[in-house]
């Protein structure tokens, strides 16, 4: 460092300090649980696959162009956008007119990288003629450009936070000190360009490309100071500015997930296999993909206002910025710097304060959709369940869950060899109970449609559905068991597995070559699980199939109905239209969208095992749904799943609300001829 000015000297230092912040991320997300070769394997699997043309589309237009704030808060999207525009533009244009400068022919790459956010100091010193070239000129103005856009950014996010109080989440003294960095270095090198502009008495028709700091040097000219003893050290001082905020980067959130953005961008892209847990034991029950999600959360409070648990609670915990901030001070505090970590009682301790939180969520994914900073937010919740069972805090009616399925394989408690009484209800039984050798599809029936009274309707009409259209299919019967997605949910994958296998196995048995599910949970999870060997549909998309084979036509029906979307369909699996058209199919049937719809469906309250931890709140959360659908005007909600189905009619009888609800699959069977 010697010889070299103060200014690039204090960057200097605070890349140092970069580094030793960014080798403690590393050594953490180095605890977490990981397997080299699958790791290695993801990251080619997506580099070298179509899908980094994906990763170009969503850097360009949720990185830069913030697509998913722009539909949310126009001014948060102006100020990330200014921000996201700002930053590479004059990382690159610095960078770009070091390299040209001849004053930096003789350094190397990395050196060069210390100056040229300084390159001006030189570039004005040295000029030796008062006409630029275009280059030049064009230099000139993107930097006054890009460093003006990241200033107006910054104003727009201090005028939320502490002038609007638009910001949900509290304010840190580290988010103090990183905004001030961040405007403070751009601010300083305006000062730093003007009273360059002044010692070397530039030409106006020189200096007026530096737009901003041409007019800065115009109002502080007049104070007549000696500029030239100034000029050195107040670049040297924007060194030091500079320097700190590098520095500052591992150790902020803020600033942290600057770097993490592209990196969850990239890693959301690939396969889930790369994250699979090695042989090795890790300290730190959460793969990387995770720890780096945990990380990248900015308590940005755009979860909070779509989080329906949250509508019911106002508690911040139940959301997931406000629950990855106490994950993620407990993962710091646990495993961070080895002297300063907390005993295994004092873990347990803080650990008893957050197992509830954890489960407080029904895993609806409408945070996933908004969260500007790419988080899963749904898988991410799942692996803090895992993290909770590893650590042996959680509710214990997750033991009982999984005590039930080890016995009987539904999460009723019901008989196995049961699933397929809602046969017998039928106006003609068949003689095989539609369980057959062999045959080409198989209709996987869930455990709630299988085993609950108020459900067993869509079973019953879907049979009769394939019957009437000549598709061969058979039941498992006796022979299915649950999906595993409770377990899944209850952060129990590893025993969720061998139902999976079982499952995966019977079917294999049938020679089936389709699978069709009318629970969306059971469909969404042989998607994530058994992908590539069988063909997987969900009841609305094989009925949409049906009607296009000209199978199924419609008698003619008058009603208005509103749509619901069951967020493991919807959100998880991607299935808005399917149910949309069968509906448009039915002559005289008009569908009123709720208020929110598709991917912004408000959950039922019956997803993410919420009923079994706290059903009071799945009640309210029922409630609500209730309200929008009432809203509607409509006579009827038509969805695609037996658990919204269930939940919702339970709790419009509790309170004696009269609402007609129907799986598709039922009205499909009414009206068709
Ligand atoms: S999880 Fe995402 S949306 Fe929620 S606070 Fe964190 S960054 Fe914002
Ligand atoms: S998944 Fe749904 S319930 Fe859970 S935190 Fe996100 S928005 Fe709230």
């Amino acid at each position: 460092m010697i010889g070299h000015p103060l200014f690039a000297v204090f960057f200097m230092l605070g890349a140092i300090l970069f580094c030793i912040g960014i080798a403690m991320r590393l050594m953490l997300y180095w605890r977490g649980q990981w397997d080299l070769w699958a790791l290695i394997k993801g990251v080619f699997l997506t580099l070298f696959s179509f899908k980094i043309l994906k990763l170009v589309e969503i850097m360009v237009l949720d990185g830069i162009l913030q697509r998913r704030l722009f539909g949310q808060d126009k001014l948060r999207w102006l100020m990330k956008v200014l921000i996201m525009i700002g930053y590479p533009g004059i990382l690159i244009a610095g960078h770009l007119k070091a390299d040209m400068m001849p004053q930096f022919e003789h350094f190397s790459f990395l050196t060069r990288i210390f100056y040229a956010p300084f390159c001006d100091f030189y570039f004005f010193r040295d000029v030796a003629t008062p006409s630029l070239s275009t280059l030049d000129v064009l230099f000139a103005i993107s930097f006054d450009l890009f460093g003006a856009m990241i200033l107006m950014g910054e104003f727009i996010a201090i005028y939320r936070r502490f002038v609007a109080k638009t910001v949900t989440f509290k304010t840190s003294p580290g988010d103090i000190v990183a905004v001030n960095l961040l405007g403070g270095w751009f601010i300083l090198r305006f000062f730093c360009e003007a009273t360059s502009i002044l010692t070397y008495s530039l030409p106006n028709s020189v200096a007026q490309y530096w737009f901003v700091s041409f007019g800065l040097s115009k109002v502080i000219g007049p104070l007549g100071l000696p500029w030239s003893s100034i000029n050195y050290p107040l670049w040297s001082v924007a060194g030091l500015f500079l320097g700190t905020l590098v520095g500052f980067i591992p150790y902020n959130k803020k600033l942290w997930h600057i770097i993490t953005i592209p990196v969850i961008m990239f890693i959301n892209l690939m396969p889930h296999e790369a994250f699979k847990p090695g042989a090795r034991r890790a300290a730190i029950p959460l793969s990387i993909k995770d720890l780096v999600s945990l990380d990248s959360c900015v308590k940005c409070g755009s979860c909070v206002s779509v989080c329906p648990v949250y509508a019911e609670t106002q508690q911040l915990e139940t959301t997931m910025g406000g629950f990855y901030t106490k994950l993620k001070s407990f993962v710091r505090k646990a495993y961070g710097l080895p002297m300063m970590s907390l005993s295994a009682s004092q873990a347990k301790d803080v650990l008893k304060d957050y197992s509830e939180y954890a489960y407080l969520c029904t895993l609806c994914g409408r945070c996933s959709i908004v969260c500007p900073s790419f988080i899963d937010t749904k898988g991410t919740r799942i692996a803090t369940r895992r993290f909770m069972v590893e650590k042996g805090q959680y509710p214990p009616s997750m033991d009982r869950l999984a005590e039930t399925l080890d016995k009987v394989h539904n999460i009723i408690g019901e008989p196995s060899g049961d699933r397929a009484m809602w046969v017998q209800a039928l106006p003609e039984v068949p003689q095989d109970m539609f369980q057959k050798d062999k045959a080409k599809v198989v209709y996987f029936t869930g455990c709630v449609a299988s085993y609950f009274p108020m459900t067993k309707r869509i079973p019953q009409s879907f049979v009769q559905i394939l019957e009437k259209t000549g598709v061969d299919f058979t039941l498992l019967g006796g022979e299915e068991w649950c999906c595993g997605f409770p377990l899944i949910a209850a952060g129990m994958k590893e025993k969720a597995d061998a139902a999976m296998q079982h499952n995966l196995q019977k079917v294999r048995e049938k020679g089936a070559e389709t699978i069709v599910f009318a629970c969306p949970s059971c469909y969404h999870t042989w998607k994530e699980e058994c992908k590539n060997e069988i063909a997987l549909f969900h009841s609305t998309q094989f009925i949409k199939k049906l009607i296009e084979d000209g199978k199924i036509s419609f008698n003619e029906k008058k009603v208005k109905v509103t749509y619901h979307d069951p967020c493991d369909l919807g959100r998880a699996s991607g299935v808005y239209e399917p149910p949309r058209e069968i509906l448009r199919a039915i002559p005289g049937v008009e569908l009123i969208e709720m208020k929110g719809n598709r991917e912004e469906c408000k959950c039922c309250g019956g997803g993410g095992n919420l009923e079994m931890v706290r059903p009071e709140l799945s009640a309210a959360l029922a409630q609500a749904k209730i309200e929008e659908i009432k809203a509607t005007g409509t006579e009827m909600v038509i969805t695609s799943c037996q658990q919204c189905v269930r939940t919702i009619f339970s709790n419009a009888r509790k309170k004696k609300i009269p609402i007609n609800v129907m799986d598709i699959i039922e009205f499909v069977s009414k009206n068709m001829k």
